[in-house]
Parts: structure tokens; sequence; C-alpha cells
């Protein structure tokens, strides 16, 4: 059985952080499947489709397929790209983030990128990120985890990151989206935002990304080197 690592959580819950070094530390690559996810709100805000216009989102993904392929830069993490383009930071910018979950609720829409994820995991090891990766994408992986953390402590580290990113912060949107996305993923009809019954789920609130990681490697890292 493939090294697969499945980690789900609601959004700016640490899983990025948590889910690349883990992936780094095991030697594996690391797929954030909601930058698949971002990649097509943001195409789909720069050609005027609708958000909430499921067939023609799904023209779009026809005709700019989305790929993870192997980064350049970083080799162990899957670079997305659309259509040939790789977005880079617009695929956090507020507009994007306020669109994504709505893209994201569309079974069509869904069903095509997880049989992309799938596809990537029947290849090989992966440590993959997302809201149903251990309920839908790879219900069998050995190893899932459900990552949470308190609102605030969510909003604060999000400022941070874009405050690194040189982005504009403005908190109280921030912390109005990330409520938002977290009712519209939760409470959708086609794999909602939902622990697994076999995820060990870890509460992060208060705690380091350094801690989380020796949690999560000292569960995934003795078995997988058995
Ligand atoms: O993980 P991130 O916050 O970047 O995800 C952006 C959005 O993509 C989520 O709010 C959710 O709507 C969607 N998503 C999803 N399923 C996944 C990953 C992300 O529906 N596996």
């Amino acid at each position: 059985m493939a090294l697969h690592v499945a980690i789900d959580g609601p959004a700016a819950s640490g899983k990025t952080t948590v889910a690349r070094t883990l992936a780094r530390r095991l030697s594996v690559p690391y797929l954030d499947t909601g930058a698949m996810y971002r990649a097509l709100a943001w195409r789909a805000l720069e050609t005027g489709t609708q958000p909430a216009d499921e067939a023609a989102l799904m023209r779009l993904l026809t005709r700019e397929p989305i790929e993870a392929l192997p980064s350049h830069a970083d080799g162990s993490a899957f670079c997305i790209t659309i259509g040939g383009r790789d977005p880079g930071a617009a695929l956090y910018g507020p507009d994007v983030s306020a669109a994504v979950s709505a893209v994201a609720a569309h079974p069509n829409v869904r069903r095509a990128m997880v049989e992309r994820q799938r596809e990537i995991a029947a290849a090989g090891p992966v440590v993959m990120a997302g809201r149903d990766i251990g309920t839908i994408v790879l219900p069998a992986a050995p190893f899932k985890f459900f990552l949470t953390a308190s609102l605030d402590e969510r909003v604060a580290r999000r400022a941070a990151e874009l405050a690194a990113a040189r982005q504009a912060v403005d908190i109280v949107e921030l912390r109005r989206n990330l409520e938002r996305r977290d009712r519209l993923d939760a409470t959708r009809a086609v794999a909602p935002l939902r622990a697994a019954p076999d995820a060990v789920q870890i509460d992060s609130t208060g705690r380091s990304a350094a801690e989380v990681l020796a949690l999560m490697l000292e569960l995934v890292g003795q078995e997988a080197h058995r």
C-alpha cells in the first residue's frame, strides 16, 4: 500500500504548512487540492464565467485543463497550472477566496478534480491536503488527519501569511471570508467538509506548526519506515 497521507480541515487551519513539511520529511510529493479549485475560480473570474454556472465552468475546464506538475522550484510539491499557466500568488487574492467555494460546490467540477487527484495518488506516494481527501478522494489512505484551530487563531495566521507575502490585509473581511467558506464547504450537498470517521483529529489552537508536525510524524513516520 502506497504511503498516502490525507490532511483535511477548515480554511486556514494550518494544513498547507504542515502538509508541505511532512511531505518533505517523508520524501514524498505534496498536493494542495485547494489550489486546483482556486485555479478554476481564478480563471472563471478572469474570463467572466459565473461561479454559479456549472456548465460554463466545465467548458472552461475542458478548454483549459488543470495540471499538477512536479515543481521545478520545489521538487517536493506539485505546481498547479490551468491552461498551461501558473497563477502563482493570484490564487490567494480576496476575489478568488470569495468565489472558490461556489466553484467547488458543483458535482461535475468535483468529479473532474477528484479524478485527477486519484490519478496522482495511483502513481505513487503523496501527502494530499483539502476538505474531502480522507472521506472521498482517498478513503483507503492509511493515514488521515483532520486539522482544526479556533477561528481567531486561523484569522491571525492567515493575516500573518498575507502580510509576509506583502498582500493587503483587511481583518474584518478575512474573518468574514473564512467563516463564509467554512459554512459553504461544510453544508454543500456533495463531499462536504467533514472528518473521516478514522481520521486523527488535531486541534492546533495554541500549538506551533512544529508541534503538530511532530505529532503527525510520530504517527506516520514510525509506521512508514517500518
Ligand atoms: O485549502 P484552500 O483554503 O486553499 O481551499 C480553497 C477552497 O477550495 C475551499 O474553501 C473549498 O471550497 C475548496 N476545496 C474543496 N475541496 C478540497 C480542497 C479545497 O472543496 N479538497
